[in-house]
């Protein structure tokens, strides 16, 4: 749960990134950094929090240049502290390097203890700083090192790397996180996690990186090259990007977000029919688009019966228990007149532990309700993510411990149907090539029994 940006040979590189990265707000709002590159040097400006709260007209003057990248970052993996915020900078080969990740790799454990043995000597928790001690390793070219060092790690990773006079951008073999490449109105080099970003600063989406690729800038241009060039790509982009994560103005995975999410809804539709109802509502903003396509395909109205506030930010401030279900009252509250007297039929992106569900089913009874109907725009949750999604351990997750009674009566819902496996994979219209782990627990990438002990002891 990142987004990364980067721009080359533009002005105003820094307030360019930044722009971009409001973009990519929703990937990331723990804390945000830019670094961009000027002369011999590399200029650096990061802080936990949002974007807007981050940078100001004084902090962006401190970064001068015309290539930048930058970070927004929701920790997956390391804690959530300053020292811990990305673009992450060092002294590197007798010049600077900065390097902005989105994904997880899953062997950094036993790459970070082997490098430790042998001397490195890490200053923070971060898997991304794995990447920076096995490049200043390696010889040659940047490019010659990232083939080098790439085939060793594990995982999930897009990745920006900026130095003063370069810039590259990498995507894991198998895409598992969206890198979207564009132009700027000047032909320009811009690159973003998702296409929304692009949009935002007038660059024109121009095409994905393909997994496996490193793209290389310079003065000289641009220059494509693979990880390695015996491995054929196998992608497994995350279908959960489609169903949550990624915005649903974003083309990623050579699909539109917002049509994948109204097939989906679609799908559901017919999969999971509910017989009286009155009325299709979403849980906004992720539920969205699979509302709208269930509701088509059921014939039923769709209205917004919950409204979302958007400035509902951490709260720290814990009201007395009389104050019930607080924390998504904050967050949503319902259209009383759009539910009153009605079947509804909610439909929501996912379960993960079902207090949430639990909560919005509550608050619809309490607004008048006739009968409450969740459904699901995507499979059971049944299996962690172990490739830069957030998610609990699996001992956290309803659907993999609760029978589908169980979910319904701990929700308290007339009834729950979530979209079926098949249907989500022939909601892609055809593509293939995606991780569907969390769903089905087939693991691309193997992942060590001392990682799923690790995000238990995170967490506890
Ligand atoms: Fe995406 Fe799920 Fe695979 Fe993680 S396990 S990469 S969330 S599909």
């Amino acid at each position: 749960m990142c987004g990364v940006f980067g721009v080359w040979g533009v002005p105003e590189a820094s307030r360019i990134t930044y722009l971009g990265l409001h973009g990519l707000q929703h990937r990331g709002q723990e804390s945000a950094g830019i670094v961009t590159a000027e002369g011999d040097n590399l200029f650096s400006f990061k802080r936990m929090g949002r974007v807007a709260d981050v940078f100001d007209e004084k902090s962006l003057n401190q970064l001068p240049g015309t290539v930048a990248i930058g970070h927004v970052r929701y920790s997956t993996q390391g804690m959530s502290i300053v020292k811990n915020a990305q673009p992450f900078a060092v002294e590197f080969a007798g010049t600077s390097l900065a390097i902005a990740h989105n994904g997880n790799l899953t062997n950094a454990n036993e790459l970070r203890a082997e490098l430790e043995a042998a001397g490195s000597l890490f200053h923070t928790t971060m898997d991304t700083e794995v990447f920076v001690h096995m490049l200043a390793r390696a010889e040659g070219t940047l490019v010659e090192r990232l083939q080098k060092v790439l085939p060793r790690v594990r995982g999930a990773f897009s990745v920006l790397i900026l130095t003063p006079n370069q810039m590259v951008a990498v995507r894991d073999p198998h895409g598992f996180r969206p890198l979207v490449l564009g132009r700027s109105s000047q032909g320009r080099p811009v690159l973003a996690s998702e296409s929304s970003a692009l949009r935002l600063v007038e660059a024109v989406p121009e095409r994905e990186l393909e997994p496996g690729e490193i793209l290389h800038i310079d003065t000289n241009g641009e220059t494509s090259h693979r990880i390695s060039e015996d491995t054929t790509p196998s992608p497994r982009q995350c279908i959960f990007e489609h169903i949550y994560f990624a915005r649903p103005d974003s083309h990623i995975f050579g699909a539109r977000v917002y049509e994948v999410r109204k097939a989906i809804g679609r799908r559901l539709a017919v999969e999971q029919p509910v017989a009286d109802a009155d009325v299709v509502i979403p849980v906004p903003d992720s539920g969205t688009a699979a509302a709208i396509g269930y509701a088509q395909e059921a014939g039923l109205p769709y209205e917004m019966g919950l409204i979302r506030s958007h400035y509902a930010g951490r709260t720290f401030i814990e009201p007395s228990s009389s104050i019930r279900h607080f924390g998504v009252k904050l967050k949503l509250s319902p259209v009383e007149h759009v539910i009153r007297d009605r079947s509804v039929v909610v439909v929501d992106d996912s379960i993960v532990r079902g207090t949430t569900s639990r909560k919005i089913v509550r608050m619809l009874r309490d607004a008048g309700a006739k009968a409450v109907h969740m459904r699901i725009a995507c499979p059971p949750t049944t299996h962690s993510c172990f490739y830069g999604i957030d998610t609990p351990t699996r001992g956290e997750l309803i659907a993999a411990t609760q029978s589908m009674d169980a979910i319904r009566n701990f929700l308290d819902a007339d009834s729950v149907g979530y979209l079926s496996i098949d249907g989500l994979h022939d909601s892609m219209s055809g593509r293939s090539g995606y991780c569907d782990a969390c769903f089905t627990g087939n693991y691309p990438v193997p992942v060590p029994q001392l990682h799923f002990q690790q995000k238990l002891t995170e967490r506890d």
